[in-house]
């Protein structure tokens, strides 16, 4: 494949210097324990960074296995008062909770936007998608359905009976942090749990100011929050005798090392972990359209999306064409800080960390011989930006096409035939996200029958709605977020048999 090479992204649009948020605008720093604040003198504090410009936004504690074990002993206090609640009321609660969000939804879109560097535009759908969670949420509860009661041994009368599982541990990540909160929080709370919650130690703010929001909606000890780190929060979280379940979404390091720890207590155990979208685009594929939303499935968030459409395995015969497509489509996107203007589309990365880890996989690139036919490298400080980037030449099994990079990069690889493109779009230990890219109907059924991939759009990606279930095979975990499935997941059946022969 020969394309141009675009000339390097010199330069991200700058805000005005005025801040996304005010003093009085953040929450209280210290954790949330029986909707209290736990006051914040004597502990251990951690700087939480804006990405955009580096500046430190506020403290908030590093929690300890004693915070954990106080939120733990908060929530049990409040189980069975939550799980003794009829739907009705449950659902009454999980509206009113949207309705907060819905009143503050701009101060928290703000807050989100300084703490993680995501623009404006994504902070708020964020929120709006954080609000619909909780409606979904508010309704499913009302209308659980199971297997009829009957009688399927002779005599005697089967009832199942769905029970909460009773109190849940759950950590998230970073680059969603009030969205993948909401999408553990609504369910976990419809299904009448009660929880104790870890944000990630980089992006805590909008879970602690949805917890100032919520505090007099709920009662006491049902949703709890402790900050800190994964391996010590989040490891006594796992660990917890007393906890029912531990939820997380996050890394596959982090997934693996939360199922092991929860072996000694047999607890249930949610994962939703990376992902390594594949993009199949056939010769027959509307190029065009396929470019234009990978535009935004390849690029939402800066790419630090686990659904993210990231590698696109295309026909060879048009790969030049859906090539140019796919970097006009890309060069287009809007470079900015968040408070730039409402028409930013891409942010810092998130941290410096993440950051040098995304450098660090374009270098590598580079030096396996992968072009990058747009962007392809940092861009000049402050804040932690990387150019949108296209990677061409990509070798079969290259590290860039086989690893999540999470971050603004699309990597193009080229196939020949249809199997060839099955076997290699299944061959990463990922099992999220696919989409396949065809006009023609009977290879758009076939096709998705034989990804392994808990998510397959067809002439589509990133299409999310609550109603439907999103969740991996293989490495990327086990469990299902949205949908009446993660209610599933959240709840237990039971079996009440009764005899009733005379
Ligand atoms: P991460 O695994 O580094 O951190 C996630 C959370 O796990 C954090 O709160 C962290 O403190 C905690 N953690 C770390 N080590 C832990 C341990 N030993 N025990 C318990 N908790 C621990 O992930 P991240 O970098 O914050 O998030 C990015 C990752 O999340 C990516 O891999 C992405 O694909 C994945 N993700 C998946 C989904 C999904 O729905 N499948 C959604 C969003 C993000």
């Amino acid at each position: 494949m020969t394309q141009t090479v675009q000339p390097p992204l010199t330069h991200v649009r700058r805000g005005n210097g005025a801040p996304l948020v005010s003093a009085t605008d953040l929450p209280p720093r210290g954790h949330f324990i029986a909707n209290e604040f736990t006051a914040d003198a004597g502990g251990e504090l951690l700087d939480i960074v804006n990405p955009a410009d580096e500046s430190v936004i506020t403290q908030v504690l590093v929690g300890t296995a004693d915070d954990v074990d106080r939120a733990v002993e908060a929530a049990i206090a409040a189980k069975s008062g939550w799980a003794q609640l009829v739907p009705k009321e449950r659902a009454a609660i999980l509206h009113q909770i949207a309705d907060r969000v819905d009143e503050h939804a701009e101060l928290l879109a703000r807050l989100e936007a300084a703490n993680t560097g995501k623009p404006l535009t994504v902070a708020r759908d964020d929120i709006a998608q954080t609000i619909d969670t909780f409606r979904f949420m508010a309704g499913a509860a009302r209308s659980i359905t199971s297997q009829a009661a009957g009688d399927y041994a002779e005599g005697h009368l089967s009832v199942i009976v769905r029970e909460p599982l009773g109190a849940i541990g759950v950590v998230t990540p970073w680059n969603y942090p009030l969205l993948m909160a909401a999408w553990k929080i609504a369910p976990i709370l419809a299904a009448g749990n009660v929880l104790v919650l870890k944000p990630s130690e980089q992006t805590p703010l909008t879970t602690l100011k949805f917890a100032e929001l919520v505090a007099d909606l709920l009662p006491a000890g049902v949703f709890n929050v402790v900050t800190g780190f994964g391996p010590v929060v989040g490891n006594r979280l796992s660990a917890h005798p007393q906890l029912d379940m531990i939820a997380l979404t996050g890394s596959v390091n982090s997934g693996k090392a939360v199922a092991r720890n929860a072996s000694e207590t047999l607890k249930r155990v949610h994962l939703e972990l990376g992902g390594k979208a594949p993009v199949i685009v056939f010769d027959d594929a509307d190029l065009a359209a396929a470019a234009s939303a990978l535009r935004t499935a390849g690029y939402w968030n800066s790419g630090q999306e686990c659904g993210a459409g990231c590698r696109v395995l295309v026909h060879e015969s048009v790969a030049a064409e859906f090539t140019e497509h796919l970097v006009a489509e890309v060069g287009s996107l809007i470079v900015g800080e968040p408070g730039a203007g409402d028409d930013v589309e891409i942010g810092p990365l998130t941290s410096k960390a993440h950051f040098d880890r995304v450098c660090g996989f374009l270098d590598r690139a580079r030096a396996e011989g992968v072009r990058a036919v747009l962007g392809g490298s940092a861009v000049a400080g402050p804040g932690y930006f990387v150019a949108p980037t296209v990677l061409t030449d990509v070798p079969v099994g290259a590290e860039c096409a086989r690893e999540e990079i999470f971050g603004p990069v699309v990597t193009i690889e080229t196939f020949t035939e249809e199997t060839e493109a099955i076997e290699r779009a299944n061959s990463v230990p990922y099992g999220l996200a696919a989409s396949v890219w065809t006009e023609n109907a009977r290879r758009g059924h076939d096709v998705p029958a034989r990804l392994d991939f808990g998510t397959v759009w067809v002439n589509a990606h990133l299409v999310l709605a609550s109603e439907v279930p999103w969740g991996g095979f293989k490495g990327s975990g086990y469990g299902r977020d949205l949908s009446i499935y993660a209610l599933d997941d959240y709840s237990r059946t039971k079996h009440v048999m009764h005899n009733h022969t005379r």
